[in-house]
C-alpha cells in the first residue's frame, strides 16, 4: 500500500558507507520495519536498528542514545523540516497507493457551486496533486496550489497551514483522511472546506466537526478561565521544544498574579501529567495537536498559546485560531 523506496535506501547508506543505520516509522508504517531492516541488511553492509518510540512527525526524531549510535537515520513517513537533526536524516515519503478517483468523484459534487479550488493535502498524496489538479482543471475548475513555509506545494501539516493562507479561491479541496488538517483549513481561511477521503472512499464537509471542535475548546477555555495554578508544558522533542514560548507565557500568567510553572517532558501524556494534581489547568507549547486530539484523554483543562490568549482577554473568542510552529523561528 505505500511505496518506500528501497532502492534509493540502499543506494544511499552504500554511498555514505553507513556501518550503523538507525529506522523509524510513524505508527501506521511500523509494520514495514522488521522486512525493511532484513533487506537492508541483505543488501549492504550495514547493521539496522529499529526504534520503536512513537513517532508522530518529522519534528520527532528519536531516542538521543540511538541518534549517537547511528552513522545514517532513516526516518519514513515524513517530509524534512528546517531542523537541526543530530545524525544525518533520510526522510522516505512513503507515498500511499490508495486510489482516489471514487472519493474525488464525490468531491465533485460538494464542489459544485465553486469555481476556484484551492488544493491541500498531507505527505502520503503529495506525489498525486498533479494528477488531482489536471481533474478538477478537466471539471472546469480553476486550481490554486501553493507552497508553505517549510512544506512543499500544497502540503499541510497538523502544526503549519502556510501552504492555504491568503489563496484567493472559493473553496478548499482537502485530500487524505482523518478531520484534523481539514479543520485547520476552515479556521484560518473560513471558506468552504470539502475533504475527499480516499481511505473511506467518501467526501464530506468539515463544517460539522469543525463546530463540534469549537464546542469542546469554547468549554475548556471557560473552565481554564477558573484557573490560579497553571502549568506550561514543553517537549523536549528536536521541532517540538518551545522554551522561548513557554517562558513568555509564564512571565505573563505571573505579571497577572497567576502561579505558573514551566514543565519538560519528551512525551506529553496524562500519565506524565498525574502526580501535578495541584495544578489547576495545563498549556502546552508542544504539537498543536495535542490539545485538541486528545482533549478528553485529560482531566484538568489542556489549551493551546492561543487560547490562553482568551481565557485573558488578550484575543476575542471570534479570532480563535490553532495554534502552529514555525520551524525557523524555533530554531
Ligand atoms: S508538531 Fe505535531 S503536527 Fe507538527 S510535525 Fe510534529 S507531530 Fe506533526
Amino acid at each position: 500500500m505505500y511505496d518506500l523506496s528501497i532502492n534509493n535506501i540502499i543506494n544511499r547508506i552504500t554511498k555514505v558507507d553507513a556501518k550503523i543505520v538507525g529506522i523509524q516509522f510513524p505508527d501506521g508504517l511500523k509494520t514495514h520495519a522488521t522486512n525493511m531492516a532484513r533487506e537492508i541488511e541483505d543488501k549492504t553492509d550495514a547493521e539496522v536498528i529499529i526504534s520503536a518510540d512513537a513517532c508522530f512527525g518529522a519534528c520527532d526524531t528519536p531516542d538521543a542514545k540511538l541518534i549517537e549510535f547511528t552513522d545514517l537515520l532513516i526516518h519514513f513517513g515524513h517530509t524534512p523540516l528546517p531542523l537541526k537533526y543530530k545524525t544525518p536524516v533520510m526522510f522516505v515519503e512513503a507515498y500511499s497507493q490508495i486510489d482516489v478517483k471514487d472519493s474525488l468523484n464525490k468531491a465533485l459534487n460538494l464542489l459544485k457551486n465553486y469555481n476556484d479550488i484551492g488544493l491541500a493535502t498531507t505527505t502520503q498524496h503529495l506525489h498525486l496533486l498533479e494528477e488531482i489538479s489536471d481533474f478538477l482543471k478537466v471539471n472546469n475548475k480553476n486550481v490554486v496550489v501553493s507552497k508553505g513555509q517549510s512544506t512543499r506545494l500544497g502540503q499541510v501539516l497538523g502544526c503549519n497551514f502556510s501552504s492555504i493562507k491568503n489563496l484567493d479561491v472559493d473553496a478548499y479541496l482537502f485530500i487524505g483522511s482523518g478531520n484534523f488538517h481539514p479543520l485547520g483549513i476552515k479556521l484560518f481561511t473560513n471558506a468552504p472546506v470539502v475533504i475527499a477521503d480516499p481511505y473511506m472512499a467518501e467526501a464530506r464537509l468539515i463544517d460539522d466537526f469543525a463546530d463540534r471542535i469549537l464546542r469542546i475548546r469554547f468549554a475548556r477555555i471557560v473552565k481554564a478561565r477558573e484557573a490560579k495554578k497553571w502549568g506550561i508544558l514543553v517537549s523536549s522533542k528536536e521541532g517540538q521544544y518551545r522554551m522561548n514560548l513557554a517562558r513568555n507565557i509564564k512571565k505573563s500568567l505571573i505579571d497577572l498574579g497567576f502561579e505558573a510553572f514551566i514543565i519538560m517532558m519528551e512525551n506529553i501524556s496524562p500519565d506524565n501529567l498525574l502526580p501535578y494534581s495541584d495544578i489547576d489547568s495545563f498549556v502546552v507549547t508542544a504539537c498543536p495537536r495535542i490539545a485538541i486530539d486528545d482533549s478528553n484523554m485529560y482531566k484538568k483543562p489542556l489549551i493551546t498559546p492561543q487560547e490562553l490568549e482568551i481565557v485573558l482577554n488578550k484575543r476575542d473568542w471570534e479570532n480563535y485560531q490553532l495554534d502552529e510552529i514555525n520551524f525557523i523561528d524555533n530554531q
